[in-house]
């Protein structure tokens, strides 16, 4: 089976990008798993650090490693926005495949120094885990707010990007190219959506030479995120759009089942309630689009080689 490196390097190649959802507990869990093994789809579980504490470190750890090593699929685990060094190294020896090292909130200089120690201090942990770096500003919170901010003041620009990836010598850079996180109430319904910076992320792509991540992906504009695969993203994280599914989800349950009090004859509404949403992101981050067939025909030579790589991808056995 694939490491987590080599997927990320065919996911570039091919022009798509490996979906990365959050859990914060098994329904949620059960539903990325299996949305991803029914597509046969490489995909990445995130855990922040208020969705570790819920469901501890090793806890996850292992729950992910026995689906990884039962169905031989490649299912990874990700610490998302860990902010100190010593959770960061806490979900290392848990046996995390991944950490996002995030000290964006301090000034470029303090993020560059800090980002760099925890990649040498992970690295020495387990050299395979890959280290994500972050600098610019998406927000904080996968949760509905009552206003998006505006963010535009604090987009990454290349230059930062190229500075920081080779100081730091992180394996996967998120910057910030209009995206946020959590969604506003008018993007919950549907009516507004985030727009992305495409110009920009090619740009970062070409100056950063490491594989991209889109944080904050919920909610985004469907054309904007399949653009934005194409022009040099790797990972994209959805967490808001799924707990609005888990919420409503185990509210039809409950409404179902007015005296039902057996959980998992009533969990199950809302594993298939995010389950829905997991199986339509991850079409949209796998599908090859125009643009995205054109730029793996400048990054493979031959036909052969090309169709290796899709069905690679797309076909895990
Ligand atoms: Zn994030």
């Amino acid at each position: 089976m694939r490491g987590i490196r080599n997927v990320l390097e065919l996911a570039r190649k091919s022009g798509v990008a490996v979906g990365h959802f959050n859990v914060s507990d098994l329904v949620l869990l059960k539903a990325v798993f299996s949305a991803a093994h029914e597509l046969q789809v490489p995909v990445l579980v995130g855990a922040s650090e208020g969705e570790r504490e819920f469901m501890g470190v090793r806890q996850i750890a292992t729950l992910v490693r026995s689906l990884r090593e039962e169905s031989d699929f490649p299912v990874f685990l990700n610490a998302d926005h860990t902010h100190t060094l010593k959770s960061a190294m806490e979900a290392a020896k848990a046996g995390f495949d991944s950490v996002v090292f995030d000290a964006s909130a301090q000034p470029f200089e303090q993020n560059a120094r800090q980002t760099k120690e925890a990649v040498e201090a992970l690295k020495t942990i387990n050299p395979d885990i890959l280290v994500e770096g972050e600098i610019g500003n998406i927000g904080t919170g996968s949760e509905i707010h009552q206003f998006a901010p505006d963010l535009s003041k604090y987009l990454t620009t290349a230059a930062e990007a190229k500075q920081f990836v080779e100081f730091t010598g992180i394996d996967v850079l998120a910057p910030a190219v209009g995206n946020m996180h959590g969604m506003s109430q008018k993007m919950v319904e549907g009516e507004n959506k985030k727009r992305l910076d495409i110009q920009r992320i090619a740009e970062i792509s070409t100056a950063a030479q490491v594989p991209l991540t889109l944080h904050g992906g919920s909610g985004t504009d469907d054309q904007d995120l399949q653009q934005a695969i194409a022009a040099g993203i790797s990972i994209v994280h959805i967490n808001t759009e799924l707990r609005v599914a888990w919420r409503s989800g185990l509210e039809a349950g409950l409404a179902e089942q007015a005296h039902q009090v057996v959980p998992y004859k009533i969990l199950p509404f809302a594993v298939e309630s995010v389950k829905h949403v997991v199986l339509g992101r991850l079409r949209l981050f796998n599908h090859v689009t125009q643009a995205s067939a054109q730029h793996r025909d400048e990054t493979t030579s031959t036909l052969g080689e090309q169709q290796a790589v899709s069905k690679s991808l797309f076909t895990i056995s």
